[in-house]
């Protein structure tokens, strides 16, 4: 059997268009990205929507045709049943550290610390970095622009104050003659 493209096209939108091991998107790689089976056909794995991932070239390539079929191999993290925060921890530095034993083999097999990748999430963090001081900066113009606002309604009420003075003062001083 072969996926259709309907088929392909719904796990590309399933996935919003980003590989579901590393999360590399099309826009990063620079084009599509492979339709993986997570069991892999020749290990008994169907083309049915819940079998099928979206995948990069280079996960696809490390990941191959794995599939724990003795007891003792460690399976291999499921994307699509598991949150990645379930296995992993993204540290400051952009690597992944591995919270389970599944999180420690797919880590391994997949290569998920591999240089690109590890650039990759230090950009993106840098990018959220870079959107939070630029909101807390827009978010102080407008405090600043508001001050203002207040400063000039208080400079108006302070030059009334002083021509009603200078008023009265005039009014003192015509009196006493
Ligand atoms: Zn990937």
């Amino acid at each position: 059997m072969t996926i259709t493209a309907e088929t392909r096209e719904q796990v590309q939108q399933r996935a919003n268009f980003a590989c579901e091991y590393c999360g590399v998107t099309e826009t990063d790689a620079g084009g599509e990205l492979t339709i993986d089976h997570f069991r892999p056909t020749i290990k008994g794995g169907e083309d049915g929507l819940e079998n099928l991932l979206y995948c990069c070239p280079r996960c696809n390539q490390y990941k191959l045709d794995y599939w724990a079929t003795h007891p003792d191999d460690p399976p291999l993290w499921d994307p699509r049943r598991e949150p990645a925060a379930h296995h992993f921890l993204e540290l400051d530095n952009g690597t992944l550290h591995p919270l389970t034993a599944v999180g420690a083999f797919t880590l391994k097999r997949l290569r998920l610390n591999r240089s690109p990748l590890v650039a990759y999430r230090q950009r993106k963090r840098q990018q959220a970095e870079e959107i939070r001081l630029l909101s807390r900066y827009r978010e102080m113009v407008q405090l600043l622009e508001r001050l203002n606002v207040q400063l000039s309604v208080l400079m108006q009420e302070q030059r009334q104050l002083l021509e009603e003075q200078r008023a009265l003062l005039r009014m003192l001083l015509s009196a006493r003659e």
